[in-house]
C-alpha cells in the first residue's frame, strides 16, 4: 500500500467544486451566499427564515474518550464519517466544526480540518484567515477592553457636570439620550426622558459606572500564542497620568465574544448576548455590563458578519461549516448553535448534522447537551464516541509519549492487557453518554500499527460497556470509505427513539449543580470548594446570576482533576478553586486547577516549516 501523503499534500491535491456549485448543491439560492474567493462563502441568516417551516435532520454529535498526547482523531472522524453518510450510501449531510485558533498553527500543533483522507479543503484557508471571523471577535473585544480603561479615567479625572456635557451632549441646544442610555436609566430606576430634568444624585448615578479596577475580568486579546503578555502593565505613558495597572492578553478564541457567537441564535439574540456581559463590579459591588459602558450597538456592529456560517466542503465534495471555536475549558467547546440550525434544515427530514465537541466526552460532550442544547433546544439523536487503541493503552499505563521521540513499543506492538485495562476509560465515558439518554456508537479510528485482535477487543468492550454499536473505521487512511460500517451504524443508531435529558435543572443551586456533574460524569465522590469559590457562589447567586448552567474549566486530560490519572479514576475530591462568569454566553465556569489562557511556542514551533511559494502561490507545510 502506498503511504499516506502529508495532510497539505492531500488537501492540495484536490480540486475543489467552486464554492457556489456546493450551495446550489444543497439547496441554497444565489442571494443567500456571500462569496469569499473560489472555495468559501458565508451564508445568510434570511436562509432560516426562507426554510423555517422544513424539518430538522438527525443530529450526531462526535467526542472522544479522554484525550491523550497521541490525538484521537475526533475532527478526522467527524468529516470521514460526513463522507461516507453523503458520498457513499448517498444521504443529505452536513459537518459543523469550529475554526482553530491560528495561535496553535503558528505553535505546536497542526489544524484541526482532520486529516489524511478525511479533511475539510482547502486546509491552508481553514486554518488561517478564513473570512476573518476571529479577526472581527479580536476587534470587537478589544473595543470593550479599550472602553472600560478609558471609562475608568475619565470618571476620575472629570465632575459629574463634565462628564454628563460629555455623555449627554447639546446639539443645537437640545441635550437627548440615546437609545443605549435610556436602557441604562431603566436599569437604575429612572424613567426621566427629559436630560435636564435629572437631579444631581441621579447625575451622579448615570455618568458613575464606578468600575472597580480590582474586580476587572476583561482582558485584551490576541490570536498568536505569545507568553510574554501573560502579564502586563498598561497606561504607562504620562498622557494617562499615572493611571496604570496590570492587565492580560488572553488567545482570541477564549474571549467570552466567541463563546457568545458560538451560543446565539440569531443576530437579536447575538446583540442581546453582547449587551449583557460583564466586565466588572462597581465599588458598590453591582454588576457592570458592556450595555453599561454603551458599546453594545458597535459591537453588533463589528460582529454582523462573522455572525454568518462559513460554508466550505470535505475532500468528497460534501458541504461543511466552519463556525467559531470557543475554549473548551472555560468555554463550551463547541461550534455555533446557528451553523447547526441552518444545516438541519438545508438537510431535510431524513438527512444527517454531525457536528464537534471539543476534549473527552466528560467535557466536550456534557457542555454541548448541558449548555448548546439547552440553549439551542436541539434534541441529538446520536452519539459517536471515538477511540483509538494507541489512546486507551496510555489509558491503562501505557507510558508517556515525548514530542519528537519515537513512540515506546507499547504503542507499536499488541499488548492486549494494557488496552483491555485501558478501556475503562471507554466504559466509562460510554456510561457518561446514556445518562444522557442517546445511544452510542464507538468509532474506533484504526491506526497503522494497531493489530486485528486488539481491534476486536475495542469493539467487544465497547458494546459491553452498552455502546449501541462500535465499528472499527478507516477513514484517515481511505476517507469516506473507511467509515461506510460507521456510518451505517449511525443510521440505525439514529432509528432508535432518544430519550434526552439534561443532567440537572439549571435552577437547582450553584454548588449541587457543580456536584452532580462531578460525581456523575468524572467519578468523584464530593466536590470542595475553596475561599475564593465559596465567595463567588454567594456573589453570583446575589447578583442573579445564580441559575446559569455550569461550564466546567478542568484538565481534559482525566476524568479527575489531576491530567496524571489516566483511566477511570474515582474516590477522589474534586476542589473547585474559583468561579468565574460569562453572563453574556451564558455560563458560569468554575475553575478546577489553573487554566492557561495564553499559549506559549515551544523551542521548535510550526512556523519553522511553514513557508510560500513564490512562484506558484501555494502555502508549504502546513500539517
Ligand atoms: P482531535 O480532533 O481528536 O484532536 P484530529 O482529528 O485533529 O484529533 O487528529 C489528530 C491528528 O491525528 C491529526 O494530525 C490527524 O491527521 C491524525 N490522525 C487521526 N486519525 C489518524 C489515523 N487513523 N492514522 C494516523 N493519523 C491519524
Amino acid at each position: 500500500k502506498m503511504p499516506v501523503p502529508s495532510d497539505i499534500e492531500i488537501s492540495q491535491s484536490c480540486i475543489p467544486k467552486p464554492i457556489d456549485q456546493v450551495a446550489k448543491e444543497i439547496g441554497l439560492l444565489p442571494d443567500e451566499i456571500e462569496l469569499y474567493g473560489q472555495t468559501k462563502a458565508k451564508v445568510h441568516l434570511s436562509a432560516l427564515k426562507r426554510l423555517k417551516n422544513q424539518p430538522d435532520g438527525k443530529y450526531v454529535v462526535v467526542t472522544g474518550i479522554t484525550p491523550t498526547p497521541l490525538g484521537e482523531g475526533k475532527s478526522t472522524t467527524t468529516i470521514g464519517l460526513v463522507q461516507a453518510l453523503g458520498a457513499h450510501l448517498h444521504q443529505n449531510v452536513f459537518a459543523c466544526v469550529r475554526q482553530p485558533s491560528q495561535g496553535p498553527t503558528f505553535g505546536i500543533k497542526g489544524g484541526a480540518a482532520g486529516g489524511g483522507y478525511s479533511q475539510v479543503v482547502p486546509m491552508e484557508e481553514f486554518n488561517l484567515h478564513l473570512t476573518g471571523d476571529i479577526h472581527a471577535i479580536t476587534a470587537a473585544n478589544n473595543l470593550v477592553a479599550a472602553a472600560v480603561d478609558t471609562r475608568i479615567f475619565h470618571e476620575l479625572t472629570q465632575t459629574d457636570q463634565a462628564l454628563y456635557n460629555r455623555l449627554v451632549p447639546s446639539v443645537n441646544g437640545v441635550r437627548k439620550f440615546s437609545e443605549i442610555q435610556i436602557r441604562r436609566l431603566q436599569k437604575l430606576g429612572i424613567s426621566k426622558t427629559d436630560p435636564a430634568a435629572l437631579t444631581k444624585e441621579e447625575v451622579n448615578l448615570f455618568v458613575r459606572l464606578d468600575i472597580d479596577p480590582a474586580t476587572i475580568t476583561w482582558q485584551r486579546v490576541l490570536d498568536t500564542n505569545d507568553r510574554f503578555l501573560r502579564r502586563i502593565t498598561i497606561g504607562q505613558s504620562p498622557t494617562e497620568k499615572g493611571f496604570s495597572r496590570t492587565a492580560q492578553f488572553d488567545i482570541t478564541v477564549s474571549s467570552e465574544i466567541m463563546a457568545v457567537l458560538a451560543l446565539s441564535d440569531g443576530l437579536d439574540d447575538m446583540k442581546k448576548r453582547l449587551g449583557r456581559m460583564v466586565v466588572a463590579s462597581s465599588k458598590r459591588g453591582e454588576p457592570v455590563t458592556t450595555d453599561d459602558l454603551g458599546v453594545t450597538g458597535a459591537l453588533a456592529v463589528l460582529m454582523k458578519d462573522a455572525v454568518k456560517p462559513n460554508l466550505m466542503q470535505t475532500l468528497e465534495g460534501t458541504p461543511v461549516f466552519v463556525h467559531a471555536g470557543p475554549f473548551a475549558n472555560i468555554a463550551h467547546g463547541n461550534s455555533s448553535v446557528l451553523a447547526d440550525k441552518i444545516a438541519l434544515k438545508l438537510v431535510g427530514k431524513e438527512g444527517f448534522v454531525v457536528t464537534e465537541a471539543g476534549f473527552g466526552a466528560d467535557i466536550g460532550m456534557e457542555k454541548f447537551f448541558n449548555i448548546k442544547c439547552r440553549y439551542s433546544d436541539f434534541r441529538p439523536n446520536v452519539v459517536v464516541l471515538v477511540a483509538t487503541v494507541r489512546a486507551l493503552k496510555m489509558h491503562g499505563g501505557g507510558p508517556a509519549v515525548t514530542a519528537g521521540i519515537p513512540l515506546p513499543k507499547e504503542y507499536m506492538e499488541e499488548n492486549l492487557q494494557l488496552l483491555a485495562k485501558g478501556c475503562s476509560n471507554l466504559s466509562k465515558q460510554i456510561q457518561n453518554a446514556r445518562l444522557f439518554g442517546v445511544p452510542v456508537v464507538v468509532a474506533v479510528n484504526a491506526f497503522k500499527t494497531d493489530t486485528k485482535a486488539e481491534l476486536a477487543l475495542v469493539v467487544q468492550l465497547a458494546k459491553e460497556a452498552g455502546a449501541f454499536d462500535a465499528v472499527e473505521c478507516t477513514h484517515w487512511a481511505e476517507g469516506g470509505k473507511g467509515a461506510v460500517a460507521l456510518a451505517q451504524a449511525v443510521q440505525r443508531a439514529s432509528q432508535t427513539p432518544s430519550n434526552f435529558r439534561f443532567l440537572y435543572n439549571v435552577e437547582l443551586p450553584v454548588i449541587d449543580k457543580i456536584r452532580i456533574i462531578a460525581q456523575q460524569i468524572y467519578g468523584a465522590s464530593d466536590i470542595e470548594l475553596l475561599p475564593e469559590a465559596q465567595e463567588k457562589v454567594a456573589v453570583y447567586t446575589k447578583q442573579g446570576f445564580g441559575n446559569l448552567p455550569i461550564c466546567m474549566a478542568k484538565t481534559h486530560l482525566s476524568l479527575s482533576h489531576d491530567p496524571e490519572q489516566k483511566g477511570a479514576p474515582t474516590g477522589f475530591i474534586l476542589p473547585i478553586r474559583d468561579i468565574r462568569a460569562s453572563v453574556g454566553a451564558g455560563f458560569l465556569y468554575p475553575l478546577v486547577g489553573t487554566m492557561s489562557t495564553m499559549p506559549g511556542l515551544p523551542t521548535r514551533p510550526s512556523f519553522y516549516d511553514i513557508d510560500l511559494d513564490t512562484v506558484s502561490g501555494e502555502v508549504n507545510g502546513l500539517f
